[in-house]
């Protein structure tokens, strides 16, 4: 475990900002990118953990740990998070997780991210710089335009990589550009064609939009270890005793949990 300070926040759209925090022990970050850490931060109410993907793309192994995060109404994370000013405290464990690159490098890499689940891939992109991998497919979900977090940076990188090529689904507005596509990333991921010999398929983001599209990739024999999913799944207070509360609660605990089971 290592303590962080926030030095700054950026905002990104209406409801995303990135937030740059800094080690405060001296060391160096060691983590493959793709992973995440699990910050435990504090509010009136005391402690509580929440996970975040690394989304470093400047530096990738110095002391700075860039977090890119959506605003969740009512959220205990949010409400600190976006009303906080830099100076900010928490306390952090990790590296986490499987979502990284495969060893061996595959015929054709297929990224699938819906909003702040581009975050792992942003270090991911610095790392493909260095590989041999000859198709790189990332397919990023928005609902509209303001949520093309680090459009500009993705089109840069699109440009001047050959092997990457960018895919903006777009649910809620016309696509205006070549880049742009109406519709899911499901969809796009169908236009693709996988091939479960030579592909390898990153997932993350959204529970629903990962099991539709691992439903749709085990249709066509992908193997689980060709299919690696990372769901940004809610926090369970690790605290809270069922036996504390209400029907109410209880009640939209059981839905929350049949919408993303
Ligand atoms: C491995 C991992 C990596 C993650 N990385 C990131 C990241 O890079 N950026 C990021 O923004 N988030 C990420 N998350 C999600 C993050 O950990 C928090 O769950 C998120 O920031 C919401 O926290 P909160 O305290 O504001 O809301 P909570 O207090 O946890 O939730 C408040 C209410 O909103 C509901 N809720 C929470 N999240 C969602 C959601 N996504 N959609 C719909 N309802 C929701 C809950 O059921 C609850 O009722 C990651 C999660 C995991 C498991």
């Amino acid at each position: 475990m290592f303590e962080v300070i926030l030095r700054r926040i950026r905002e990104l759209s209406e409801s995303t900002r990135d937030f740059q925090f800094v080690r405060q022990d001296g060391q160096q970050l060691d983590y493959k990118p793709g992973q995440f850490y699990r910050f435990v931060f504090e509010d009136d109410e005391g402690e509580f953990e929440r996970s975040y993907s690394l989304c470093n793309y400047e530096d990738l192994y110095g002391d700075t740990l860039d977090l890119v995060i959506s605003r969740v109404v009512g959220g205990r994370a949010t409400r600190l998070l976006f009303n906080c000013s830099e100076g900010l405290t928490a306390k952090v464990t990790g590296p986490f997780g499987r979502l990284v690159l495969p060893e061996v490098d595959p015929g054709r890499l297929i990224m699938v991210a819906t909003s702040v689940g581009l975050a792992p891939y942003m270090p991911m992109l610095r790392e493909l710089e260095t590989r041999e991998i000859s198709k790189v497919v990332l397919l990023l979900g928005v609902r509209d335009r303001t949520e093309f977090i680090y459009g500009d940076l993705l089109r840069r990188y699109a440009g001047s990589h050959d092997f990457f090529d960018l895919r903006f689904c777009i649910s809620r507005e016309a696509p205006v550009a070549d880049d742009e596509f109406a519709g899911y990333v499901t969809e796009q991921l169908q236009a693709l064609a996988p091939d479960p010999d030579s592909d390898h398929v990153l997932l993350c983001g959204n529970p629903a939009m990962i099991d539709d599209a691992w439903g749709y990739l085990k249709e066509l024999n992908f193997r689980p270890k060709k299919v690696v999913r990372e769901k940004y799944v809610f926090a369970r207070e690790k605290k809270a005793a069922s036996s504390a509360l209400t029907d109410d609660q209880k009640k939209l605990i059981a839905e929350k949990m049949k919408k993303y089971s």
